[in-house]
């Protein structure tokens, strides 16, 4: 089968359309075809040119899922007859968004894969609250965990002595599960813990607790997700970093949000 197209596996950003790279810009700009997550912002959709196609593959929570493999299929599919394929994925495409599976299935069939990398939640959640995942003297090694696979204390023992600083990603739904398993796996439930959701819009919201007060304070606070959970003594620097990042960061009230003018 000759192949027509090459794909692009762009990372979006977390969630302000501004934190897309350069690269990501250019490839949107000339895409024949946008393959895009529901979370993934209007403004980066509007810099694709009007005749391209658009296909959303993350539908709502509730709704039938577009399975893995039906999306691994659309990208090899489009690529045989456009010449621009971009899959537009939250965050990073390599950080628990199943982009390696869709490169290797486009590999597979002989398309050109480029990967474009893009600000992970994993550490720009955290960064825009304030916390920094490393800081001399106090963290020097940070573990990206997921709490979406049935986490238990055996696996997250590993992590627990091998890492300072933990961030877990798909926390919220099961938060005082996740640090319960925490603290059952060795971390201190006196430890600083903190869970930023919706980071970088104007419903972003900075909890800072401990392991054991954090869910109720979370819940009480009307956090939702998506909501990045960070774990360790950095946590206790966001307070001398951004005292007053409990609510949307200023770039979220900045006018020129949610708009982007690239030529
Ligand atoms: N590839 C993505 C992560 C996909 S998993 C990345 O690199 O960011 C989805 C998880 O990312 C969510 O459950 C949540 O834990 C986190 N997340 C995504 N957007 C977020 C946001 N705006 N604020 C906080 N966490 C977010």
């Amino acid at each position: 089968m000759v192949v027509k197209g090459t794909v692009y596996l762009v990372g979006a950003g977390p969630g302000d359309p501004r934190l897309l790279t350069l690269r990501g810009a250019e490839v949107l700009q000339r895409a024949d075809v946008v393959v895009h997550d529901r979370l993934v912002s209007e403004a980066l959709l509007d810099l694709a040119p009007s005749g391209a196609e658009r296909i959303d593959v993350g539908k709502a929570p509730g709704d039938a899922p577009v399975s893995q493999e039906e999306i691994n299929r659309v990208l090899v599919d489009r690529a045989r007859t456009a010449s621009t394929v971009v899959r537009l994925k939250g965050g990073d495409p390599f950080v628990f968004g199943r982009g390696g599976e869709e490169a290797i299935a486009c590999a597979g069939a002989g398309i050109p894969v480029e990967i474009v990398p893009g600000v992970t939640s994993a550490i720009g959640a955290p960064g825009l609250a304030g916390i920094p995942l490393t800081h001399r003297g106090v963290a020097s090694t940070v573990a990206l965990v997921t709490a979406s696979v049935a986490i238990g204390p055996a696996d997250l023992s590993k992590v627990t002595t091998a890492a300072d600083t933990l961030v877990v990603l798909m926390a919220m739904r099961r938060l005082g599960d996740v640090c319960g398993a925490l603290i059952a796996a060795g971390r201190s439930p006196d430890e600083p813990a903190a869970l930023v959701s919706s980071a970088t819009t104007f419903e972003q919201r900075r909890v800072i607790g401990t392991l054991e007060t954090l869910a109720a304070k979370a819940h009480a606070a009307g956090a939702e997700p998506p909501a990045t959970l960070v774990v360790g003594d950095v946590v206790d620097l966001a307070e001398s970093i951004a005292p007053s990042a409990e609510r949307a960061p200023s770039s979220a009230t900045d006018p020129a949000f949610g708009t982007l003018h690239l030529v």
